[in-house]
């Protein structure tokens, strides 16, 4: 066995918190050897429910999991941590405005970023789930100068899995036959689903369909999935939130397959015209612990505009959260 990490959950008492802990305190986040300390952070109110979801599991004898606390003090949630999953947010309640919702948000964010910065390992790795995760994500990263930037993820990784699941369908394949599928953009209905670099059966998958099923059908189904989801199952998707965060994690941690990558929101560099320091969702690949923009790939008209679109998304939630001074 490895040295144990420490790993933070916020948003514990969560419906993707639920689905989350069990599959972190098993093994699968890391791996197989690697014991784990658990954190929960959770607002006053939840932190009793948060108790009860530590009772069992404590109760289900994981052999890798060493400790579990409970807190609602952001300061100590992330002492020592490794890896900061950042999934409780604000949500947003009928007749709130973007602009009150990142205000909210920055509530949260804000104050993790500097416990973060104050009180986290050196090797600090941290996801953002909770909507708006990108800008999100970009807050808490202003707010935790001494941590590298690169260190500030978003989730893309439930729309990189829905958008596999969706092409396997289509295709009639296994998703493991599909490599090299990217989104860009932001976590929203904005997102661009990328299948002119995606390759099912060493062949071009745009190629292999129709150009009106990916505008009419494929790139608004993986974008609006999470409302079908709430719509047929009248609850927001959790599992698959909590499989995607299981996912995004293992990866940057243990790398991407050769001659693959998967997606995930980075800070840009200025790569494909995104401006530099936007948390935006890449094609990239993980390698010695580190995600990494895959570099020189052409982007087509059909793709040049919707990505630019959804960065211009981007752009605008920065600059709300510029105005309320939050980064
Ligand atoms: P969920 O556990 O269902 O969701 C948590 C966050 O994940 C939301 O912001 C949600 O955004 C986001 N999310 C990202 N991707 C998805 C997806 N595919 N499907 C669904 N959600 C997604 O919310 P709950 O309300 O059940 O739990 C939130 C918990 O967070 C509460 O227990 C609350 O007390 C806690 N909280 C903790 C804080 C802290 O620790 N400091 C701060 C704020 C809240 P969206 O709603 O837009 O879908």
């Amino acid at each position: 066995t490895r040295s144990p990490v420490t790993v933070t959950v916020t948003g514990a008492a969560g419906q993707i918190g639920y689905a989350l802990l069990f599959r972190i305190a098993s093994g699968q986040l890391i791996g197989p050897d690697t014991p784990i300390n658990l954190r929960l952070l959770e607002i006053p109110q939840a932190v009793k429910a948060a108790e009860g979801t530590a009772m069992e599991l404590t109760d289900c004898a994981f052999p890798l999991l060493r400790s579990i606390e409970v807190t609602d003090d952001t300061r100590r949630a992330f002492e020592g941590t490794n890896i900061a999953l950042l999934v409780g947010a604000r949500p947003r309640t009928q007749g709130m405005e973007r602009g009150d919702l990142l205000e909210a948000n920055g509530g949260i964010f804000k104050p993790q970023g500097e416990a973060i910065n104050a009180n986290a390992a050196d090797d600090v790795r941290v996801l953002v789930v909770g909507n708006p995760a990108n800008t999100n994500a970009l807050i808490a990263q202003a707010h935790a100068p001494d941590v590298p930037a690169e260190r500030f993820t978003a989730m893309t990784r439930l729309d990189h899995n829905r958008a596999l699941a969706q092409l396997a369908i289509k295709l009639g394949v296994g998703v493991d036959e599909i490599r090299r599928l990217a989104i860009w953009g932001n976590h929203s209905a904005t997102q661009y689903p990328d299948l002119f670099h995606a390759e099912v059966g060493g062949k071009i998958a745009a190629e292999q369909v129709e150009r009106q099923w990916m505008s009419d059908e494929f790139i608004p189904t993986v974008a609006k999935r999470g409302a079908a989801i709430i719509e047929a199952r009248g609850a927001s998707s959790a599992a698959s939130a909590a499989n995607a965060a299981i996912d995004h994690v293992h990866t940057w941690v243990n790398g991407t397959a050769e001659g693959d990558w998967t997606s995930a929101g980075v800070v840009s560099d200025g790569s494909y015209g995104v401006p530099e320091g936007l948390i935006s969702s890449f094609p990239v690949t993980a390698r010695d612990g580190r995600y990494e923009i895959v570099r020189g790939l052409d982007i087509d008209e059909f793709s040049r505009p919707r990505i630019d679109a959804s960065v211009q998304e981007l752009v605008d939630e920065r600059e709300t959260v510029r105005g309320l001074g939050l980064v």
